[in-house]
């Protein structure tokens, strides 16, 4: 495809934007000024709601004043916020009123990027949709169609697998590789557990943070702040201290007790090392590991195979030996260790740049053996495993194409050998779009995706999109990728939806959420779960036939849900609705060491040696020599019994370290909410964003910095192996020296996906994978920094 000049393609974002139908550039229009039906002047509402600017899933309180959104608080009934809320939360109000939100459906009736779009009504939309679809699927090729899902949980994503499902499509491709992926996965070969870890934060006695920016932007940030309250001066006498390692100094590493700056990549060596001491020093909960763990030992098998056990890897070890790669003292780490030994419960966590290596998986591996080494799994003060609320609705029936389709192979890799420990890889897919392998992909879906902007070597996904034939997009603001697009189906924003809500796995609790609009929807936007269930009944059978419901509502209030009804009513989402919409949630009860349930793994216990790894490579690789080939093709050292347990080897880098010095270090900053950042002037504009706060800016070690000649404020060209910015110099002592931070989702607004230097960040990270999960190896592309010629 050729590429869009910036004239075309700022004219395709004007015609899809608000600004120019209004004609001043505001966003308004005429209703705007106007008391809307239902109000009266001088009323006033507090509306109970869950926020959706991150995966949280805070309650909050939008107060309405006559019939227009002008604060949004805390919800002091919420039992994850229980009242709090930050800026990220206040500004969802900028994003509803949001000058730039696309009215309505637009068709393109131009070439890609001509600019020319046609509004067209919500009933042509889906028709046109469905008539898409309709053909590929007639013409045999159902899993020609790729849906890429930005949203983790919830009650949306399971329409469309429902859809997909009937359709025949088994590329519904999610960001877990690229986000929460290695927790997630540490849980399912350690636990045979489907979902992320939840934490007993209130009642531990010692935190163990490793590469997780639990004060910055994590999944929990809200509720941290909670209750780091309670975990300080909770209990008379008590405090629990937090230990944050992480190469950078942020907002977290402040906030905690002691900051470990570590080697990137090395967060696996450490938490191996801890248990090193752990262990050595008689210091590991015994009784636990004998009760409730497989694997710790060496053992011989059911046809009396010997095995390595988690002791014997971690006898390699020792903080003396690890000191060195870590960068962190030998009698540090002992401390540490029996630090976290005295003080029971422990929580130990890894997320963000510490599984972000080539070694991710190992990595979360390892720091999640802690926890059962210290006797914290399933325990008061503890880490728990999440209990979902929502099930699904019985599966339908599939026909001859649908089940055809669904034996197709993946386009994210699912199921190969780079994948073999993983669920896919959403940053292979622009590969498999080019190639045209494992097929060719007909058709794309984008929900609350925007991969030319969010995703690693953004080039490619902006090549890649040039060369699939019907792109649908479904975000209510322009975007990157929406100058792709043959049709954009503009959702509402969480303020003006209806919808169950299933938070991030936070305290246990067996919790949902409730949407409801706050506001009568603006911009003639449709909730995409109003939109999938009428394109699957316009669609006909089969897809119809597994969509009975009217509407997207009614397929929420069918939904199976496990709180206990006190009515004797069914057990569906419908019987809670009365009362969340009162309070805006529902809950049940936090239960611990339920161990006939907990460990969900071939053991049924703990598994320090995962069997269920085991297994997997069994599966997907034909031999020993088949895995032995893929293992030294991706440079990976271990081999046999070591792949199944936690593991640490170094991590590679993408680009010559000579050519490219610094080691890039992508971090979602305290103001990166969904979309990023640059979409918000409140968030832009948050002090801790600094006095750089408009522009795309890099982290810089003063000495390094000084090397090159750079100063604070100055421009430079941050160059990676597959891309570049124009960024500016922000002087950082607490950046560790050889390394670049680069706060993530920033960027011009409005967009400019002509730009061949894509901004945001993301771009410019090589699409680098753990070479058995596919994780993305976010933390592991090399760059340089180049200072602008006067
Ligand atoms: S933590 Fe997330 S869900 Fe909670 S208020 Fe902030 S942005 Fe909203």
């Amino acid at each position: 495809m050729r590429e869009l000049s910036r004239r075309e393609v700022l004219g395709a974002l004007t015609a899809l934007g608000a600004g120019a139908a209004a004609g001043c550039g505001s966003g308004l229009e005429a209703g705007d000024f106007e008391i809307p039906p239902g109000w009266r002047a001088g009323e006033e509402r507090s509306i109970p709601t869950t926020c959706g600017q991150c995966p949280a899933g805070c309650g909050i309180k939008v107060r309405v004043f006559e019939g227009r959104a002008v604060k949004i608080e805390g919800n002091p009934a919420h039992p994850i916020n229980a009242g709090g809320i930050g800026p990220k939360g206040q500004a969802g109000l900028q994003l509803l009123y949001h000058p730039d939100r696309i009215r309505g459906p637009q068709l393109r009736n131009g070439p890609r990027g001509s600019g020319r779009w046609t509004q067209i009504t919500w009933d042509s939309a889906i028709e046109r949709l469905a008539a898409e679809l309709g053909a590929l699927r007639r013409a045999g090729h159902p899993e020609g169609l790729v849906l890429i899902d930005g949203e983790p949980r919830g009650v949306v994503p399971r329409l469309w697998d429902r859809f997909l499902r009937a359709y025949g499509s088994p590329n519904h491709v999610t960001h877990a590789s690229t986000s929460e992926g290695a927790r997630a996965l540490a849980m399912r070969w350690m636990q045979g557990s489907t979902e992320l870890p939840a934490y007993d934060w209130e009642n531990t006695g010692y935190v163990l943070g490793f590469g997780v920016g639990l004060f910055d932007s994590w999944c929990q940030t809200i509720h941290m702040s909670r209750a780091s309250g309670a975990l300080r001066r909770g209990k008379p006498g008590q405090r629990a201290k937090f230990v944050h390692v992480a190469s950078r100094f942020s907002v977290t590493a402040a906030k905690a007790d002691e900051w470990i700056p570590i080697e990137p990549g090395a967060d696996g060596a450490l938490a191996l090392a801890l248990a090193h001491v752990l262990v050595r020093d008689g210091l590991y909960d015994r009784a636990f590991v004998e009760a409730h763990t497989f694997g710790f030992e060496d053992f011989r098998d059911e046809h009396g195979v010997a095995h390595a056990g988690f002791r014997t890897v971690i006898a390699e070890f020792a903080p003396e030996k690890v000191s060195r790669t870590t960068g962190v003292a030998a009698d540090r780490i002992v401390r540490i260790a029996h630090e976290m030994g005295a003080h029971p419960p422990v929580i130990a966590l890894g997320d963000g740049s510490a599984c972000g290596a080539t070694n991710g998986l190992g990595t979360a591996m390892a720091i999640h053996a802690l926890n059962a080494l210290l006797g914290s799994v399933e325990r008061t003060g503890g880490v728990l495993t999440e209990r979902r609320v929502l099930a699904s609705w019985p599966p339908g029936e599939l026909d001859g194409v649908a089940r055809a389709g669904l034996a197709a192979p993946a386009v994210d890799g699912r199921d190969t050998a780079r994948c073999a420990l993983g669920n896919g890889a959403i940053q292979s897919v622009p590969d498999a779009i080019l190639s045209g392998r494992p097929y060719p992909v007909k058709a794309l879906l984008l929900y609350r995706s925007n991969p030319a902007f969010s995703k690693p070597e953004g080039r490619k996904w902006r090549e890649a999109l040039g060369a699939v034939p019907f792109i649908v997009s479904f975000s209510p603001l322009p975007d990157e990728s929406t100058a792709w697009a043959d049709l954009v189906l503009p959702d509402h924003t969480y303020l003006e939806r209806s919808e169950v809500v299933e938070p991030a796995p936070s305290s246990g609790l067996p919790l949902i959420g409730l949407r409801q609009p706050v506001v009568a929807p603006r911009r003639r936007g449709m909730a995409t779960g109003d939109v999938v269930v009428r394109l699957a009944r316009a669609m006909g059978a089969p897809t119809a036939a597994v969509f009975p419901w009217p509407d997207y509502a009614a397929a929420v209030g069918a939904l199976p849900q496990s709180l206990a009804s006190k009515d004797g009513t069914p057990r569906v989402v419908s019987a809670l609705l009365p009362a969340m919409h009162e309070t805006g949630t529902a809950s049940g009860e936090r239960s611990f060491e339920q161990w006939d349930t907990a460990f969900a793994t071939p053991s049924g216990r703990f598994e320090f040696y995962s069997q269920g790894i085991r297994a997997r490579l069994g599966a997907v690789f034909a031999d020993d020599d088949a895995l032995n080939r893929h293992l030294v093709a991706e440079g990976v050292r271990d081999r046999g019994d070591r792949l199944c347990l936690p593991r640490w080897e170094p991590p590679r880098f993408a680009g010559d370290a000579a050519a490219f010095p610094f080691v890039l270090a992508p971090y979602r900053g305290i103001n990166y909410a969904e979309g990023g950042v640059r979409h918000l002037p409140w968030l832009r504009e948050l002090p801790a964003a600094g006095l750089l706060a408009w522009e795309e800016t890099i982290d810089m070690n003063p000495d390094d910095a000084r090397h090159l000649g750079l100063a604070q404020g100055e421009r430079a060209w941050l160059e990676s192996p597959v891309g570049r910015r124009r960024v500016c110099v922000r002087i950082a002592p607490g950046m560790r020296p050889g390394m670049v931070g680069m706060p993530l989702g920033h960027g011009p607004w409005p967009p400019r996906p002509e730009d061949p230097d894509i901004a945001g960040g993301h771009g410019l990270l090589a699409a680098l994978s753990d070479p058995l999960s596919g994780l993305h190896a976010h933390q592991g592309t090399r760059a340089r920094v180049r200072k602008e010629e006067a």
